[in-house]
């Protein structure tokens, strides 16, 4: 999957249009309260700058109902923080297709930015209507992608007005994305690693299933492990198990029997009488979670055998955290991994919204080779998907 990236297509005095995702946090009045989403594009728009290009940017923020114009919602703010940031003028417009937008684009000179309106706006944009992708194309004659977090997303401005632009590329935030979640699963220095944890097995088992012929060993932790200790005939308590995911997990545990590959489950716990911040905890070792009692961490013994394979391992990817870490009496197997993972030489790769939260909470960020933008992107490129927003760019011709 070698798409065509910024830097191969010359920009100069093109028309550029750029989707990003500066889909911010805001406060109730629409104040952006983070603007490190519009930090990260920064990248590609600087780039498309010093080139001449003339710049059309593109973004939705938030889930405007039935597609209908919230004041709230509107990019002005975010228009007015992206021109801060880059001390250049940036020009809004409120629309994103029609004639207002063509004649405001017509008369363009190279090096202007023009900010579109929240795309969701339009209804069409999330039905991926075609007239629409069509009336977003004639707008460009390049398109640049750099907006990872939705592309898992089949939406106009994502994914489908790239097959009526004649040249399609990755902007550097994706080109990075790719590169990690792509590139480095083709081809791993070994051993490699996955840690995979989060609330349940039916939703990371995709992922593992896809990763299985290409790892040396998956590290399992949070409410996932009960599923498989359980299909082990462990008993674990009143620990979260997904009871009609008990055969899969059998069967996964026969096909990582059948390679030369190791499953490593937690071997203690901690645990609480009930699922709350303030419950009662004890620490038990594997098949002594008494039966009113739950898991809601990995024990310490877990994390030192957690943290060997870390060690050793020269690629890791980690997607999912090990307990309940927004209570804080469960979050040390989490936020302890997240340590050992952030001291490991290797590649560290880091993906899915709860456990990029659980990192960036537990400080140890600052050795991680790559945390991705995108939770949902990036565990649907773990499960081996086609991302419809990097699939309809160019393919790089060799
Ligand atoms: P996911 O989105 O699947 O990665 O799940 C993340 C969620 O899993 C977090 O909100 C955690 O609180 C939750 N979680 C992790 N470990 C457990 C556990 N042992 N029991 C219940 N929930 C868990």
């Amino acid at each position: 999957m070698d798409k065509l990236s910024i830097t191969d297509v010359k920009l100069n005095n093109k028309r550029v249009l750029m989707r990003v995702d500066f889909n911010v946090p805001m406060d109730s009045e629409g104040n952006i309260t983070d603007d490190s989403k519009i930090k990260e594009s920064l990248a590609s728009i600087k780039y498309a700058l010093e080139h001449e290009a003339k710049i059309i940017l593109c973004t939705h923020i938030g889930r405007p109902k039935g597609g209908i114009s919230e004041p709230k919602l509107k990019t002005d703010k975010i228009a007015r923080r992206l021109s801060e940031l880059l001390n250049y003028p940036v020009k809004k417009i409120d629309a994103c297709v029609g004639s207002e937008v063509e004649a405001a684009v017509a008369e363009m000179e190279e090096g202007d930015i023009i900010f579109l309106e929240n795309v969701r706006f339009y209804k069409e944009e999330t039905a991926n209507d075609e007239r629409f992708s069509r009336e977003l194309a004639r707008l460009a004659d390049i398109y640049v992608n750099d907006a990872f977090a939705t592309a898992h997303r089949a939406h106009c401005s994502t994914a489908s007005v790239a097959k009526y632009i004649p040249i399609s590329c990755a902007g550097f935030l994706m080109q990075k994305e790719i590169d990690y979640f792509v590139k480095l699963l083709e081809n791993p220095k070994r051993p490699f690693l996955a840690i995979l944890g989060g609330a349940k097995i039916s939703g990371k088992i995709s992922a593992l299933l896809n990763m299985i012929d290409k790892v040396d060993a998956f590290l399992i932790g949070g409410g996932m492990a009960y599923t498989f200790l359980k299909a082990m005939g462990t008993p674990v308590g009143n620990s979260l198990v997904e009871l009609d995911q008990i055969e899969v997990a059998k069967k996964t545990l026969h096909e990582v029997i059948d390679r030369t590959i190791e499953l490593i489950l937690p071997i203690d716990h901690v645990i609480g009488d009930k699922y709350n911040a303030n419950a009662n905890i004890q620490i038990v070792t594997r098949g002594n979670i008494p039966d009113e009692w739950e898991s809601m961490d990995i024990g310490p013994k877990t994390v030192e055998m957690f943290a060997g394979y870390i060690s050793r391992a020269k690629t890791i990817v980690w997607n999912g955290p090990m307990g309940v870490f927004e209570f804080p009496n469960f979050s040390n197997g989490t936020f302890e991994i997240a340590r050992r993972v952030n001291d490991s030489k290797g590649t560290t790769v880091i993906g899915g919204g709860d456990s990029i939260a659980a990192v960036v909470q537990s400080g140890f960020t600052n050795n991680i080779t790559h945390i991705s933008t995108g939770g949902g992107a990036s565990l649907e490129l773990l499960e081996g998907k086609d991302l419809p927003g990097i699939a309809f760019l160019t393919d790089k011709r060799h």
